[in-house]
């Protein structure tokens, strides 16, 4: 039994001196990630029940010589620790912007535009009025603009953070409620949150085929019609969900059943056969 213990004690550090090694890595090579031009964005559509392109939500990439492609779920809580997700957040919405007013432009088609914003980039002074520059100085609608924030923002920092999301919505800009499901969830501060959308997360989308989790399922449905929210349901990734999540009301459909992410070229195309067929 010791030896047990001391086995696993063993093999906890070995991961952790692993990690550790990897995000020092991670930090080292992410200082100079943005003056070398290694990221990028990708949009995966959105498809509302009725069959439309609703919008497109931003993810970003980062390709770098040293390490090869990382996913944002290894870099961006690094760079939520040293502070520069505020940079890259700022690149995120300039490039985005930009993208999407292109696409708007060249396919004739507009839609709507989700960002993921962290929490730390939420909270520091200021954010808002970055936003609306971009928005301005790059002459987009705003009313398509839409930040995807996660409950644990709102949760954490309750009275700070309830002001600063109705000064957004009062400005036009649209909140979403992102993995909703997964954190805390607390159904007394939901009606006090200024959102207009929640994104079920992709385990309770896994789930939905299977008859044990239904009534988990109704609920979350449930509560976010109750609040007049608009479903979004991610990882969406056969016709057999889209199906039953429809009868459940799901309004917009995000996953590889549509689509996976996709560069701005790749967009472009899709959006033109998409309303060519
Ligand atoms: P998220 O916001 O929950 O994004 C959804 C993730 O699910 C994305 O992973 C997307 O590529 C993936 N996905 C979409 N459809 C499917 C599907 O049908 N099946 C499967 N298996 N996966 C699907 P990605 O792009 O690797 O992003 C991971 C997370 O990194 C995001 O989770 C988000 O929290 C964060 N992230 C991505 N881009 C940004 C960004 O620009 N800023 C910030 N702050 N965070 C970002
Ligand atoms: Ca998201
Ligand atoms: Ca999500
Ligand atoms: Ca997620």
């Amino acid at each position: 039994e010791a030896k047990k213990v001391r086995n696993s004690y063993k093999y906890f550090n070995q991961e952790m001196y692993q990690k550790s090694m990897e995000n020092s890595d991670i930090e080292h090579q992410l200082r100079h990630a943005l003056d070398n031009d290694e990221f990028y964005m990708m949009y995966q559509p959105q498809i509302s029940s009725d069959m439309q392109i609703y919008g497109v939500e931003a993810l970003i990439r980062w390709e770098n010589k040293k390490l090869g492609f990382v996913p944002p779920d290894k870099f961006i809580s690094v760079a939520e620790d040293n502070g520069m997700i505020l940079k890259i957040g700022e690149w995120v919405i300039n490039r985005s912007l930009r993208d999407i007013k292109e696409i708007w432009e060249e396919t004739g088609h507009k839609f709507h535009i989700s960002l993921n914003i962290s929490v730390i980039q939420f909270m520091e002074a200021g954010f808002l009025e970055v936003l609306l520059d971009a928005i301005s100085e790059i002459g987009i609608d705003k009313t398509y603009v839409t930040l995807e924030i996660t409950e644990s923002l709102a949760i954490e920092e309750f009275n700070y953070v309830i002001p600063l999301l109705n000064k957004v919505r009062e400005n036009g800009i649209e909140i979403s409620l992102d993995d909703f499901g997964t954190g805390y969830s607390s159904l007394s501060i939901l009606n006090k949150l200024p959102i207009s959308e929640i994104k079920i997360d992709k385990q309770f989308v896994d789930g939905v085929l299977k008859n044990t989790e239904n009534s988990l399922i109704k609920t979350i449905f449930s509560i976010g019609k109750n609040f007049s929210f608009k479903i979004v349901c991610e990882g969406t990734e056969t016709a057999a969900q889209v199906e039953v999540l429809k009868e459940h009301g799901c309004d917009i459909f995000q996953g590889y059943h549509f689509s996976k992410p996709l560069k701005k070229d790749q967009l472009i195309r899709y959006i033109k056969d998409f309303y060519d067929r």
